[in-house]
């Protein structure tokens, strides 16, 4: 009955704006001429960390010859040990800034704290907050502040209340580019790292508008499941998925055991083509 006041919208989610009400439409987040999310499926490739010269060159001229059109690696790494390999840090983003010019590739990289965010912003056409920041609240807040897509990934132990909450800081500071990842959570499985929640996939996407991705990689902690859980993703209604590649896994300085090798991911890459052309699904 109030002037100017066209139609209410009753509210009850704790995440406004990363809610579907009213928000109906999906986010579609555009790069140039590549779309993630409303019907696309977006392949992010590449190894877990930039190691030299040589390993991100390689993996990056395969994966762009593939067809692939995103590399994900990263130049800060946050690791469970303080003695493993931490990421070679600015010198991998000038290593990634390289590859960029020379392939044209999307680059996707991690920030870890807010000190190194501007820095990042920098060379990432994607910021990464990985499972462990989840909740870092003035990394979010950063995040919000910076005009890149954030791809951020499910907490290890977060519901999915707790996700789409973290996804609202980000959108609350301003930014509308989420993009959220299923990364596999903490279980009483001892059969793989963590347990892929796949059922979470088609709930995400009742819940939000946002794209939600899958990271079978990090969720199995094994290569040879990783394909498995990659038809399944698609299959289930993701947005894309993140997978590790190595040109060479056994000498990998990070996650090897779960990278595929380059012949690996081909043939990933060919069955994916395949089973999205029978969902109607454009993979990019
Ligand atoms: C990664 O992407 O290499 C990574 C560390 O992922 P997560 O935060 O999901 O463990
Ligand atoms: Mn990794």
């Amino acid at each position: 009955m109030l002037e100017g006041v066209e139609q209410i919208i009753h509210q009850t989610d704790p995440y406004q704006l990363a809610s579907r009400k009213p928000h109906n439409e999906n986010t579609v987040i555009k790069l140039d001429n590549l779309k993630i999310g409303g019907g696309n499926f977006t392949l992010i490739a590449g190894p877990c960390a930039v190691e030299n010269p040589e390993q991100i060159t390689k993996t990056a001229k395969f994966l762009k010859e593939e067809g692939i059109n995103f590399l994900r690696a990263g130049a800060y790494k946050p690791r469970t040990s303080p003695y493993s390999f931490q990421g070679l840090g600015e010198e991998g983003l000038i290593l990634l800034g390289r590859v960029k010019e020379e392939t044209g590739l999307k680059i996707v990289t991690e920030a870890l704290d807010i000190n190194t965010m501007p820095l990042i912003s920098e060379y990432a056409d994607i910021i990464q907050i990985g499972t462990r920041n989840m909740q870092n609240f003035p990394l979010l807040k950063s995040a919000g502040a910076i005009n890149k897509p954030i791809l951020l990934k499910r907490g290890m132990t977060a519901t999915l209340n707790e996700l789409l909450l973290s996804a609202e800081y980000i959108l609350k500071e301003g930014n509308p580019n989420v993009i959220l990842c299923e990364r596999g959570i903490r279980t009483f499985n001892d059969h793989s790292r963590t347990t892929l929640d796949l059922g979470a996939i088609p709930v995400l996407k009742e819940k939000t508008h946002l794209p939600v991705l899958v990271d079978p990689s990090h969720a199995c902690g094994h290569s040879s499941r990783v394909p498995a859980l990659s038809r399944a993703a698609l299959s289930v209604g993701a947005d894309g998925l993140l997978i590790e590649v190595h040109d060479d896994p056994a000498s990998a300085l990070s996650d090897g055991l779960q990278s595929l090798d380059l012949p690996e991911f081909s043939k990933l890459y060919n069955q994916i083509q395949t089973l999205a052309e029978v969902l109607q699904r454009k993979v990019n």
